[in-house]
């Protein structure tokens, strides 16, 4: 009873216009190779003794692990209609090493079709990102094909057998898809270029290398980088393909560095981020030198790569880091992507554009999320800078009060000093020209108005008058009262005298106990009066004078004038005024003496 159903399991009906494509999983037999040197001879003959075995678990897509045996599959193709039939095998890995087809041609003679990762693009029988078969089966018949799969690092060869119509329309819409997500690849390395060059943040050229990293990545796990980018095909293999993600995932620390700061908000974590992404730049040595022995671990490592990424945003995301919000909802959307192809891998989800591209989907997510973050840092850092402005206005007010507060004191400051210097060189020109004991005028002062005047009266014409005063006896009156009362008695002489004389006339002290009146304007007659007067006033102080012959303070006077002009001189006029005062002297003191006129 279990025999035709074996038989009936065995074998895959072809496909039909319309019917869409067939996992022809269940009815593959499998035989291991381990030297991966067996010739098809050689299987044909191990099929014949019952080589061949059923995979036991099976989900979609045969699942080897990582193994560095050679893996033969065997494939019986029912034709039960009356035409002979075209069928395309696809075998959607774009990453097997090595790919060989073989099926018997019209003459039932086996042929090989060998291609793989390893191979150029050009070996392909069917120009595709994926490894597509043609296979013809004649009318009515069952055909045997073996798929020959080797690979360098872990084997999975999931398989779909199309109607090549079909398969045409399928693979226009899903290279629409593919087209799509490298379109914004494209578009985010463009603009976010252009936003480097226009701000000038280092983080746009790290997020451009990232997501560049990331799109290599993509298209050498999807098969497009060999198909439309790939020079050769070494440049998409097995290797390439592991270094690419070693590179994103080595490119993102710098990224996550400047986003957080992470060497000033987590230190310790900034080093062992630092430390993973040394490890990831050194490792395509190790991929280089034995990348099917290293494979495993360095799956691993890349998973826990991000995990470890993961809990830098989740820790970020408790410290309340703005921009680990936007990395966690990145990775989540990258995971979330990541998720939904291993549900599908394993039966959990169905076969659609989410699940089957689901990678290609969280990593576009991703992009937009990181751009967005890209976004509100600049956004941020304009809210920092009008915030550093505001108060850069605040200070430069506060500034600029200050400077006017302080130029205001300093004003005030300039103007009191100036005050006191003027009230200063006032009081400097008064003891300039005033005598300290008696404050009339002094010596040089009397020197200065004789020879104005002198000067001013020769223009004019007018007379100049000169009266020497001086105190009779004086000598002894100090002697006998002593030099304070003789003080005492100067002053009020030069008080006198001034008290005599008229605002036109300047009293000074010529030196000692004599005094000198300068009277412009006056003739002969009238200074002799005004000497005459000041003789009347000091008696009248009523001085006593012991010594002296009137028993006071008297004064004796010499009076000279003139009209000034070029032949005489002021010297000559006071000359003429000292000689009337010892005339004054020697006739008994105590008098007026009136000098004859100047020639
Ligand atoms: P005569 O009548 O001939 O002028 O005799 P005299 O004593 O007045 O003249 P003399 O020239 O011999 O003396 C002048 C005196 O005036 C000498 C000096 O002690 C005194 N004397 C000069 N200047 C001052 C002064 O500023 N204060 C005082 N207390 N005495 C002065
Ligand atoms: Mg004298
Ligand atoms: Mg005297």
């Amino acid at each position: 009873m279990l025999l035709p159903l074996w038989a009936a399991a065995a074998t895959v009906e072809v496909r039909v216009p319309g019917s869409g494509s067939v996992d022809p999983a269940p009815a593959v037999l499998l035989l291991e190779d381990e030297s991966g040197a067996f010739t098809l001879p050689e299987v044909l003959a191990a099929d014949r003794a019952g080589g061949f075995e059923r995979e036991s678990e099976l989900t979609e897509g045969l699942s080897m692990g990582y193994s560095r045996s050679a893996f033969w599959l065997r494939l019986v193709l029912r034709n039960p209609g009356p035409q002979s039939v075209q069928q395309l095998l696809e075998v959607s890995n774009a990453r097997i090493s090595h790919v060989s087809l073989y099926a018997p041609d019209a003459a039932s003679n086996y042929k090989a079709l060998v291609t793989g990762a390893s191979a150029p693009f050009t070996s392909r029988p069917y120009p595709h990102r994926h490894f597509v078969f043609p296979i013809s089966v004649s009318p009515q018949s069952e055909q045997v094909v073996y798929l020959r799969v080797q690979n360098s690092t872990t084997l999975l060869v999931p398989m779909l057998l199309w109607e090549p119509h079909d398969f045409e329309i399928a693979s226009r819409s899903e290279y629409l898809v593919q087209g799509w997500y490298f379109g914004m690849v494209c578009a985010m390395v463009l603009f976010n270029l252009m936003l480097w060059l226009a701000i000038r943040d280092r983080i746009y050229i790290y997020y451009v290398v990232f997501v560049l990293a990331m799109g290599v990545t993509v298209a050498s796990k999807t098969g497009l980088g060999a198909q439309y980018l790939g020079p050769s095909s070494w440049v998409w293999g097995n290797f390439a393909y592991f270094v690419t993600i070693s590179c994103t995932l080595a490119a993102f620390y710098p990224f996550i560095r400047r986003m957080l700061d992470t060497p000033r908000t987590m230190p310790r974590l900034d080093a062992a981020m630092q430390a993973t992404t040394g490890l990831h730049l050194a490792a395509p040595v190790a991929y280089w030198l034995a990348l099917p022995a290293v494979a495993p671990y360095a799956t691993a490592f890349f998973g826990l790569t991000i995990l470890f990424y993961c809990g830098v945003a989740v820790w970020g995301t408790l410290q309340r880091m703005r921009a680990a919000y936007f990395l966690l909802g990145a990775f989540c959307m990258l995971v979330a992507g990541t998720l939904l192809v291993v549900l599908r891998a394993y039966g959990l989800a169905p076969s659609n554009v989410f699940t089957v591209d689901g990678l290609q989907l969280g990593s576009v997510f991703e992009m937009l999320v990181l751009a967005l973050a890209l976004a509100d840092r600049f956004n941020e850092m304009r809210r920092e800078k009008m915030r550093a402005q505001n108060q850069l206005v605040v200070i430069q007010d506060q500034l600029v009060d200050t400077l006017q507060a302080s130029e205001k004191e300093l004003a005030d400051r300039v103007e009191k000093r100036t005050h006191e210097l003027q009230a200063a060189n006032a009081r400097l020109e008064a003891l300039s020209t005033v005598d300290g004991l008696t404050g009339i005028a002094n010596r040089r002062h009397f020197d200065q108005v004789l020879h104005k005047e002198w000067t001013r009266l020769e223009r004019t014409g007018q007379p100049l008058a000169l009266v020497m005063l001086d105190v009779d006896w004086f000598k002894r009156y100090n002697d006998h009262f002593g030099h304070q009362a003789g003080d005492e008695c100067l002053r009020a002489v030069a008080q006198a005298i001034s008290s005599v004389s008229r605002a036109s006339d300047l009293v000074a002290r010529y030196g000692g106990e004599e005094f000198v009146v300068i009277a412009p304007g006056n003739d002969g007659p009238q200074a002799e009066q005004l000497a005459q007067r000041a003789c009347d006033a000091v008696r009248e102080l009523a001085m006593p004078h012991p010594l002296a012959d009137a028993g006071l303070i008297t004064l004796s006077c010499g009076v000279a004038f003139t009209v000034p002009g070029p032949d005489s001189s002021p010297e000559n006029l006071l000359g003429n005024a000292d000689a009337a005062l010892y005339e004054a002297k020697a006739q008994g003191r105590n008098r007026v003496v009136l000098a004859q006129p100047l020639d």
